[in-house]
Parts: structure tokens; C-alpha cells; sequence
């Protein structure tokens, strides 16, 4: 029996946020809030274990008490349970405080009972950093396998894993030791749709809510307290001037455009 646990960050859909020209500040009102989507492919690849070989999976997500939406979410595609880590201390915290906090959680659920895999997405469409899944597994020390676009296989009795990790126009195959942490990209599987019954169970399931009195961590590693970084300002981008379009006879224009390019010092002159 495999246990699992799959990291699930609630975001802003980033596709729908738009900047204010004059505040420059991001527009959040009426922006959907949804299950981070590289998250959607890690539960989907630990419930297709699940299938292959059995086990347990646990949704964890660290946010505010709507962050249960996206928990409900994972509970529909197949998650055995959910917890949610939510305290006003927790607000604010950077990838340090926040992979502190999520290997908090996880070391409390390896006591029940020991944890094999852990997933989580490469990264967050809105904080983007992609640090949080390595942060996790230097912390309890699991052997580290990011960029996975497959999973071969998983050996229990063994206590090995083989994947494959999406490089740069490679991909490397791995094999490592158990307990591991695996950060998913897109490539690792179809999203499949809920079934009917298994998305009223998830709206009617129980979400067990940790504070930080549940878990044995340190009050000053948590939150803007706990973070050695912060953000001093957050401002658009400057507005891309608009392109030119070069009319006339194609041999011309093409002439003009490279003219164009190397004036540009896009290109270099031969
Ligand atoms: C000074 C400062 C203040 C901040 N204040 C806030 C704030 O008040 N509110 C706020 O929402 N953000 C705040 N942030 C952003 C916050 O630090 C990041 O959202 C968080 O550290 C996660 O990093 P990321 O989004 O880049 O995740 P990534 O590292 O890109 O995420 C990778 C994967 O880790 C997992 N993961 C990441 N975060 C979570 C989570 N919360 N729960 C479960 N799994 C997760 C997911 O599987 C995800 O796919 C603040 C950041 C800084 C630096």
C-alpha cells in the first residue's frame, strides 16, 4: 500500500487577472480562484497509483478557509481525505516558511503512518517560484525528482521508484529511493472528469483543519516573521510598444525587415 500525500495550492486563475493601469496593482476582484493546475496533475498521478498498486491519498493544502475548494477538488478526482492547514500566522509566508510548514504537516502524518510519496506541482501560476516541492523534500530529507513527465514504476518491497524527468530537449530516466518527493509537469497525464457520486461525496466529505497548534514547528519560522525575503514593490511591466507591420513586395520587405534586425542588433552583420 503506497501513502501519499499531494501538495494543492489555491490560486488566482492567471489567465483572468488584468493590471491596473493606474495603481498598478494586480485586479483580483471577480478573478476565479482554482486548484493550482500542475496540482491537478499530481493528484491525478497519485490516484492512478493508487489504482496500479493501492493506497492511501492525502490532499494537503496550506491557505485561507476557502483554500477547501480546491481540496473538495482533489477529494472529486479521487483523494481518500483532506487537510488544510490554516492559521493567521501562516499569512505571508514565502517559499521557506511555506515548505517549513507543509513538512510539518506531512511529518505528523508519517507518524500515523509512514509516508512513501509526496507530490506536488512544478510550480504555482502565481507565486512562480517553483521552490516549494525541493524545499519540502530537503526538509525531511526524501530524494528529490522534479520535472517528472512519467512515472515507470514504483517498487514497495524495493523501496524504489523509476522516472522519467523532463529536460530540455531530453528526457532524463531515474531511479531513486523511497520516500520520495516528486514535482509533476503537464505532460504526466490527462486530466479525467468526476463522476457524478464521487463529486457529491467530495462536497459532503469532512476537511480536517490543522493550526499551528497541531503541528510541531517553531512560531518564529512562520509567516512574514519566518521569511527572509519580502516584497518591497509589485508593479506592471512596462506596456510593449506596439509592432509594424512592413507592406509591399515580399523579396523587399524581407530585405527590410533583416535591414531592421541588424540595426536592431537583433541579428548580427555578416
Ligand atoms: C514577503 C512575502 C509575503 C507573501 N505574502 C503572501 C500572502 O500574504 N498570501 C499569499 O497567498 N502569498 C504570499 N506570498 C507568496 C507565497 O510566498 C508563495 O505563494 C508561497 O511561498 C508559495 O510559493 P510559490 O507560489 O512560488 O509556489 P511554488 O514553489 O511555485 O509551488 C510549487 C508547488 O508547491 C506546492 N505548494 C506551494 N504552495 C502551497 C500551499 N500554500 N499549499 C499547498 N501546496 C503548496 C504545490 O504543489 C505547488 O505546485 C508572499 C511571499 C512573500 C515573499
Amino acid at each position: 500500500m503506497l501513502q501519499m500525500v499531494v501538495c494543492v495550492k489555491q490560486v488566482p486563475d492567471t489567465t483572468e487577472v488584468r493590471i491596473d493601469p493606474r495603481t498598478n496593482t494586480l485586479v483580483r476582484a471577480g478573478v476565479p480562484a482554482i486548484i493550482n493546475p500542475f496540482d491537478a496533475h499530481a493528484v491525478e498521478a497519485a490516484v492512478q497509483l493508487k489504482e496500479r498498486y493501492g493506497g492511501r491519498v492525502t490532499a494537503l493544502s496550506m491557505g485561507p478557509p476557502q483554500a477547501t475548494e480546491v481540496l473538495r477538488r482533489a477529494l472529486g478526482m479521487g483523494a481518500d481525505r483532506a487537510i488544510l492547514l490554516s492559521d493567521r500566522a501562516f499569512a505571508g509566508s514565502d517559499t521557506l516558511a511555506t515548505s517549513y510548514i507543509l513538512a510539518a504537516a506531512i511529518r505528523t502524518i508519517d507518524r500515523e503512518t509512514p509516508v512513501d510519496l509526496v507530490f506536488c506541482g512544478k510550480q504555482a501560476i502565481d507565486g512562480d517560484t517553483a521552490q516549494v516541492g525541493p524545499g519540502i523534500a530537503t526538509r525531511l530529507g526524501f530524494t528529490q525528482l522534479t520535472y517528472v513527465m512519467a512515472i515507470d514504476s514504483v517498487d514497495l518491497g524495493g523501496r524504489q521508484i523509476q522516472v522519467q524527468r523532463k529536460l530540455e530537449g531530453k528526457r532524463e530516466v531515474v531511479r531513486g529511493r523511497l520516500p520520495a518527493l516528486v514535482t509533476v509537469v503537464k505532460d504526466l497525464n490527462e486530466l479525467r472528469y468526476a463522476s457524478l457520486p464521487a463529486l457529491i461525496q467530495a462536497a459532503r466529505a469532512e476537511i480536517v483543519t490543522w493550526n499551528k497548534d497541531n503541528l510541531a514547528i517553531d512560531p518564529a519560522h512562520l509567516g512574514l516573521k519566518g521569511s527572509p525575503t519580502s516584497v518591497r514593490r509589485i508593479f506592471a511591466p512596462p506596456e510593449r510598444p506596439g509592432g509594424e507591420l512592413i507592406p509591399g513586395d515580399p523579396r523587399q520587405a524581407a530585405a527590410t525587415l533583416v535591414a531592421k534586425l541588424v540595426l536592431t542588433k537583433i541579428i548580427a552583420d555578416k
